[in-house]
């Protein structure tokens, strides 16, 4: 039989695993097992040809019983009902797991981005607040960047949406904004900065060593290559990395800053000259020390998962590894550290960034960094701390199951608080 691969089914299998590990109450599982609130829109822009063009929008807001919903908006020609619906569910896990008061939530826009110029863009951000403009607001679900979305497009959209709610104090309804329109410091590179506290504890924990070690990045967005420039400086080589029209390896290490540059000038790092060019699949093969995929969902699966070389594998991406490849990924002894506890840095600054916006007072890079990092070193010993008590009462469970017993923990914890069930 294949493997499942829809991204929703997956999210509620891997929900299944931990709610039968933990015991979880029946009617709190069934609630947990969709998502509150789904909104389809179709959105109205007007091209640059002069016709107007609909474009299919969703919102996702999974589960707000901790607070109000949070998580990005994906602007992906492969976008569906599916995919939100399994990364707001992910959004759930993410900011209980980090223990930050707030739910989880997506949304996404069908479009490609490539094909579109910046007005078409900015029309599109509008036209979506719009539609969305009632599900989403600083004590309801706050929106964020995520892949194709910028700090520009949150910008737009919290202009729209002020306009929307006439009020000139609603910098809080979306995060990671530019600086100019009251962002976080360090939000920028926060996912990549988290998911490096997250190697610095697990490097320690599974006594390697940071410092020499050969890292294989899947991806070059913003987590990819952040976590490029930021793994280098902790002292690791960056020896392959890739986008979505291939990729390059060098076992000596690849330069960054020439890297960025013929990303810039050819629009992929496979142009690189120097190193050997590779695809997308066999970078996730190479013998490195540490996988980072940093890129979409599903890349290791049952179908690959045996042919992983790495001894670490960081998930900085959401979704991409698929629970047959995390059994086999556990039997095989490489410890698989779930995205939603790796690049939850993104989220966990975005909540910094709502709190700083709605007390209208704001802190320096070094806070944002410092308290950052205490979140991601707290959320790794507790995942590892879960892992070991099931351990010792028998039972061998993966780094993402342990994650999912706390999280939903705490989100069951607080229906049951509410009297939701
Ligand atoms: N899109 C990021 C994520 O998947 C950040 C979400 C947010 O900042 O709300 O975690």
């Amino acid at each position: 039989m294949s493997e499942e691969l829809d991204p929703f089914s997956i999210a509620q299998e891997q929900l299944d695993t931990a709610a039968q590990v933990m015991g979880l109450d029946e009617q709190a599982h069934a609630i947990l097992r969709e998502p509150m609130q789904t909104v389809q829109a179709n959105i109205p822009v007007r091209m640059r040809d002069g016709k107007v063009r609909a474009f299919t929008g969703f919102r996702v807001l999974y589960n707000s019983a901790r607070g109000p919903g949070k998580g990005g908006i994906r602007f992906h020609p492969q976008e569906s009902l599916s995919t939100v619906k399994a990364l707001a569910a992910w959004m759930t896990w993410k900011t209980a797991l980090a223990n930050i008061p707030l739910g989880g939530a997506k949304g996404g826009v069908i479009c490609d981005t490539k094909s579109m110029d910046g007005s078409e863009l900015e029309s599109l951000s509008r036209s979506y607040i719009r539609s969305m403009g009632r599900f989403v607001g600083v004590d309801l679900d706050v929106p964020a960047p995520d892949v194709y979305t910028t700090p520009q497009i949150m910008a737009w959209m919290m202009d729209e949406h002020s306009k929307l709610v006439g009020s000139n104090d609603d910098f809080g309804m979306i995060t990671g904004k530019p600086l100019e329109v009251w962002g976080s410091e360090g939000r920028f590179d926060a996912t990549a900065q988290g998911g490096m506290d997250v190697l610095r504890e697990a490097a320690n924990y599974y006594k390697m060593s940071i410092k020499g070690s050969r890292i294989a990045i899947q991806g070059f967005g913003n987590a990819g290559s952040y976590a490029f420039e930021l793994a280098q400086k902790l002292g690791a080589k960056v020896v392959a990395i890739s986008d979505s029209r291939g990729g390059v390896y060098d076992p000596n290490g690849l330069d960054f800053a020439r890297l960025k540059e013929t990303k810039e000038k050819t629009g992929s790092v496979a142009n690189y000259s120097g190193g050997e060019k590779i695809t997308n699949e066999k970078l996730l093969e190479l013998d490195a020390d540490v996988l980072i995929p940093a890129a979409l969902e599903n890349q290791i699966t049952g179908s690959n998962a045996d042919r992983i070389k790495a001894r670490l594998v960081l998930e900085l991406a959401n979704g991409p590894v698929t629970p047959e490849a995390d059994s086999i990924l556990l039997e095989r002894g490489i410890p698989d550290l779930p995205d939603f506890l790796v690049n939850s840095g993104g989220v966990v600054v975005s909540y910094f960034e709502w709190v700083q916006n709605k007390a209208g007072y704001y802190w320096t890079q070094d806070e944002v960094y410092s308290r950052l990092s205490s979140i991601m070193s707290k959320s790794f010993a507790d995942v590892v701390s879960t892992q070991l008590k099931y351990a010792n009462s028998g039972k061998k469970i993966s780094p993402r199951t342990a994650a999912y017993v706390i999280a939903v923990g705490r989100v069951a914890a607080a229906m049951k608080a509410r009297g939701w069930y």
